[in-house]
């Protein structure tokens, strides 16, 4: 199964998940509930954040 990474496109907020098929359309931010989120296709949001915002929990979390 695929895992891929999302960003927030409200709070930039970015988090993993896996994706059973394409759809993606009902994914929601974790942290706000924001419905619009972008799928990254690597990791860009920790390399892109060309100041301000940018990701600030990109560390895996709450893998046990
Ligand atoms: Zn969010």
């Amino acid at each position: 199964m695929p895992i891929y990474e999302y960003q927030c496109e409200k709070c930039r907020h970015c988090f993993e998940l896996i994706v059973f098929s394409s759809d993606d359309k009902k994914i929601t931010c974790p942290k706000c509930n924001h419905g619009r989120v972008k799928r990254l296709l690597s990791a860009t949001c920790f390399i892109g954040t060309s100041g301000g915002g940018g990701c600030d929990s990109h560390a895996p979390k709450g893998f046990s």
